[in-house]
């Protein structure tokens, strides 16, 4: 039996990402090395990263062909891996899958046991996908501030890329826990999408996006930060004492120029958080705390699903800042 994916290759120097509908188990097994556990999807997404790869713009792919998608969910088909029952029904986030081993934005993929989490109980494959890398992630820097004592009462918490798949979630997620969330966006006009998922006040990220003094005016309790460079360094600069700042991503970029005052005259912590290598005690406390902690109305007011031969546009779209929220893939 045949299925579908998207598929990139690399000729002579020439990318090219395309359906191709042909694909074999033979070929699978054969870009998948000794990963024992063979996943039919039903959804994937598409996260900045996919963009990266979908339109070759930074190496993340690194063999060819490959299939891309660091993200998929659905149902356990064939498992030599004792842990892992056919029908066992499972996501994958991260791990180099969709840069080194074939991926999940296709109707199946064959993954190493070790990878795997069961889908909570709660979250359907769809809603898993909305959620997805992005959504893992901002739970990983919600849990970071956490765990560096950043309370609803500590203050207020500065969430930057808000519109972003990252900062969508972060929104929804601080806010339900209870924290006042001002959200920094380049699109004011989805000011009233932010206040929905639970902002209490919108600042214009233009005010955060050139270079400014490593010490101002104290203002953050937290930050949740997915756009690095001179953003993360006025948000660094706007920490007051003792905050901490998550910081997970490089959507304006990998730069960070500051200078050690926040962390010596302040007391303020950086706290890097990264999904990909993650452990998995961590990722299943992570999407533990998702089942339970995220508004599902909240997530699906900032999803939108669209088909696998959709996805290379909405990776054009994801690079360029257009996408608001998060994109699940049906893959079938
Ligand atoms: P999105 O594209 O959905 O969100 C990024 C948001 O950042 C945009 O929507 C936009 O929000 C803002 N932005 C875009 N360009 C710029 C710019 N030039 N300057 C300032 N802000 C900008 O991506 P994701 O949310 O999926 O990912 C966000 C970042 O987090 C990416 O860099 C990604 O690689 C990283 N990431 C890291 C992970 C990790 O494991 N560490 C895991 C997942 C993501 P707005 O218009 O509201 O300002």
């Amino acid at each position: 039996m045949s299925f579908t994916a998207l598929y990139l290759t690399k000729t002579d120097g020439a990318f090219a990402a395309r359906l191709r509908d042909d694909l074999t188990d033979e070929e699978l097994v054969a870009h998948t090395g000794d990963a024992s556990v063979v996943v039919r999807l039903d959804h994937s997404t598409i996260n900045y990263k996919d963009g990266l790869a979908l339109t070759n713009r930074s190496p993340v792919v690194r063999q060819w062909p490959m299939v891309p998608g660091i993200d998929g969910a659905g149902t356990v088909e064939l498992s030599t891996d004792p842990r892992w029952q056919v029908g066992d029904q499972v996501i994958h986030n991260g791990w180099g899958v969709g840069e080194t081993h074939w991926g999940c934005l296709s109707q199946k993929a064959r993954l190493k046991g070790d990878w795997l989490i069961a889908r909570p109980a709660g979250l359907s494959t769809a809603q898993a996908m909305a959620i997805g890398t992005a959504g893992y992630t901002a739970m990983l820097c919600v849990m970071a501030l956490e765990d560096a004592g950043v309370r609803p009462d500590s203050g207020e918490i500065l969430v930057t890329g808000a519109s972003g798949g990252v900062g969508s979630v972060a929104v929804a997620l601080l806010s339900g826990l209870g924290y006042r969330v001002v959200a920094s966006t380049g699109k004011l006009d989805e000011a009233e999408y932010l206040r929905s998922l639970g902002a209490v006040e919108i600042l214009d990220r233009a005010g955060l996006s050139t270079a400014g003094k490593p010490l101002q005016k104290e203002r953050w309790a937290g930050v949740v930060d997915s756009v690095g460079s001179h953003t993360l360094a006025n948000a660094l600069a706007q920490t007051r004492y003792g905050g901490a700042v998550a910081a997970c991503g490089l959507a304006q970029g990998m730069d960070l120029s500051t200078s050690v005052a926040p962390f010596i005259l302040r007391g303020v912590r950086l706290l890097g958080v990264d999904s990909v290598m993650c452990p998995t005690a961590r990722r299943q406390q992570a999407w533990a705390r998702l089942a339970k902690d995220l508004d599902l109305a909240k997530l699906a007011s900032m999803t939108r699903t669209v088909g696998l031969a959709e996805a290379p546009q909405v990776a054009v779209d994801i690079l360029a800042g257009k996408v608001r929220g998060r994109v699940v893939v049906d893959v079938n």
